[in-house]
């Protein structure tokens, strides 16, 4: 993040003489503190300074880029996943495509009774069936999805960054988020909780780059 010469300044100010009130800060710098309002929101939006009332300000002493990779890693799979659109394994390869346009999305899961994850399906897995002049209607997608345990998964207690991470690492454009549980045969296994997509990561950066919060 570039500093303006103004907010370099006033981080020096304050830096030296924290905790310090805004009022004078600004009489420090010979400017109004209605002039200084948006580098003060600035700075402390991003973590360089912190803001206590009736105390004033005070450096916090983080780097901007550390300020903003702690706040991504504090932010959940489970704060910004979507409903999952699952599918069973008998699920033919013609009612797949008709349900990934109804719901919308690009990526399906597989799960069998009780919501336990089986496989994924994506865009191209149904496009490459439909060049191999198979019956559409007859074949299930079971034969054709990407089955367990090759599935790269997220749960909602990890933060978004490291389910990025893996999205970009495996090249696919969607994670089951699931939840380790014993099936009804008390074995390990997943349940299918939620859907983590590119879309939920790119619309967490135009939110962060808001700002609001
Ligand atoms: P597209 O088909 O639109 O390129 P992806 O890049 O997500 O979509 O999928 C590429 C391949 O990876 C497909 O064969 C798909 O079955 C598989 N795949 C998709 N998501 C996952 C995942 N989370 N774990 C393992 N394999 C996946």
């Amino acid at each position: 993040m570039e500093l303006t010469k103004r907010q370099e300044a006033i981080l020096d100010i304050v830096k030296k003489e924290g905790p310090i009130t805004g009022e004078q800060i600004a009489e420090r710098l010979n400017l109004t503190r209605a002039t200084l309002r948006p580098d003060m929101a600035i700075l402390t939006m991003s973590g360089m300074l912190e803001a206590r009332p009736r105390v004033g300000y005070y450096y916090s002493g983080k780097k901007p880029g550390r300020v903003l990779a702690e706040k991504l890693h504090r932010i959940l799979v489970g704060d910004v996943k979507s409903v999952p659109v699952v599918v069973s394994e008998q699920c033919t390869i013609y009612d797949a495509v008709v349900t990934m346009f109804i719901e919308d999305v690009g990526t399906m899961f597989v799960v069998r009774e009780g919501g336990f994850l089986e496989g994924v399906i994506s865009r191209k897995d149904l496009l490459k069936t439909t060049l191999g002049g198979q019956d559409i209607h007859k074949l299930p997608v079971g034969v054709i999805m990407t089955r367990m345990p090759n599935i790269i998964y997220a749960e909602p207690d990890e933060s978004v960054w490291e389910a990025a991470r893996k999205l970009i690492m495996h090249e696919v454009d969607a994670l089951p988020v699931v939840r380790p549980v014993n099936n009804e045969n008390g074995a390990a296994d997943l349940e299918v909780i939620g859907r983590l997509s590119k879309t939920n990561v790119t619309r967490l950066f135009v939110e962060l780059g808001e700002g609001n919060d």
